[in-house]
């Protein structure tokens, strides 16, 4: 089945429930479904609050993806590379106050917004299995200049082998605008299942191909020592990171 058409509805789905839940006016509700049908599909997350979250630089994650993510910024350090990680886990108030506020400031509407930012229940934020990182010594905030700097190609080179993988490559099947910045973790039996029905609209033959074989998530027993590994070591300070959070 081509994704396509999933897409639409997905997106379709997406715009409805964040304007009936923020009481956006109804022009912007016409405005936002008239561009929407060639604009993104975001696909629903539940919010893993409930779970266990580990501090890692001032964000929160999952156990599994925040041990993984240590280990790559440690790996990444030995390589003359610092890493800031800039956002992971998020609430669905806070992706609200992200995509709405955001739409507002910039005078656009919900389907411009949704090119660069999921609307609330649809960030792949909520699982506590993404994160947006950035180079602590060449800062990009969050822009596509990102993946020139030394952290993205580094990340581009190297992530895949800590089981990270770019949720929003170029010309990805979502449609999402570009997100060198944005990663998810598919090593854990968790993720995996989270992030099946995002990572089943990529062809067969892409998906997979740049995580590492052990990836297949069959364990969790990476997360056994993350207590002791809070990544304070590990990364730059983070300096006030939901000023640049937009995804
Ligand atoms: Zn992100």
């Amino acid at each position: 089945m081509s994704s396509f058409p999933r897409g639409l509805v997905l997106f379709a789905f997406a715009l409805t429930l964040a304007v009936s839940g923020a009481s956006t006016p109804r022009t912007a509700l016409g405005q936002s479904l008239a561009i929407g049908n060639a604009g993104p599909a975001h696909l629903p997350y539940a919010s893993n609050a409930d779970g266990v979250l580990y501090k890692v630089n001032g964000q929160f994650l999952r156990p599994a993806a925040a041990a993984a993510l240590v280990q790559m910024a440690e790996e990444a350090r030995r390589d003359g590379v610092l890493l800031i990680l800039r956002s992971g886990y998020r609430s669905r108030d806070e992706q609200s106050r992200l995509f709405f506020g955001g739409a507002r400031e910039r005078g656009i509407s919900l389907a411009e917004r949704a090119r660069v930012s999921a609307p609330p229940g649809f960030s792949e934020h909520h699982t506590g299995f993404a994160v947006d990182l950035d180079d602590a010594r060449d800062p990009h905030y969050l822009r596509q200049s990102f993946d020139r700097t030394k952290a993205g190609r580094w990340l581009a080179e190297n992530a895949s082998r800590f089981c990270y993988e770019l949720s929003f490559p170029r010309g990805n099947p979502q449609g999402v605008t570009y997100e060198p910045w944005h990663w998810r973790f598919v090593g854990s039996k968790e993720a995996r299942r989270v992030f099946a029905p995002a990572r089943e609209m990529f062809a067969p033959d892409v998906l997979d191909s740049g995580t590492a074989p052990d990836c297949g998530g069959n364990t969790d027993t990476a997360a056994a020592d993350t207590e002791t590994t809070s990544g304070a070591t590990v990364f730059a300070a983070s300096e006030n990171p939901s000023e640049v959070a937009v995804d």
